[in-house]
């Protein structure tokens, strides 16, 4: 186990950074670049200075940023766990929100909602195109 008792941060080394150190630790600043430019291709505004405390207002953009934190904490845990500090928490981010949109969609789909589903992800403008039955996903 890679425990460490000293408040260290797991990822970078930094000391006494707290809770809040995990969302802003340097080795999360690909992620947040990564979602900024995910929002950048949906039409939001920046989300950079808003990591922790400003959620940006669309359920979509909460659900994204939601996604994003969930990759930060599968790194954080795994440096925990393992010691290993090599997570790309940007491939996890997009791994884990292509299973988002693609599981939304395959349930819409059976469920006939595509039309709800088209409106919550804003008609998937820059993140997924749909073709026939079939949905593209490109993050
Ligand atoms: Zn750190």
């Amino acid at each position: 186990m890679g425990l460490k008792s000293n408040g260290s941060c797991g990822q970078c080394g930094a000391i006494g950074g707290g809770a809040q150190h995990i969302l802003r630790c340097k080795n999360s600043d690909r992620l947040w670049s990564c979602v900024e430019r995910v929002f950048g291709k949906m039409g939001a505004g920046a989300v950079a200075h808003d990591k922790i405390f400003g959620l940006p207002a669309h359920a979509r953009l909460k659900t994204i940023f939601c996604t994003a934190l969930l990759a930060v904490y599968q790194g954080f845990l795994r440096a925990v766990n393992s010691g290993q500090t090599d997570s790309d928490l940007v491939k996890i981010f997009k791994q884990k929100l292509f299973e988002r949109i693609y599981i939304s969609f395959l349930v819409a789909k059976s469920e006939n909602r595509l039309t709800q589903f088209n409106k919550f992800w804003g008609d998937g403008v820059g993140l997924y195109k749909i073709v026939d039955t079939r949905i593209e996903i490109r993050l």
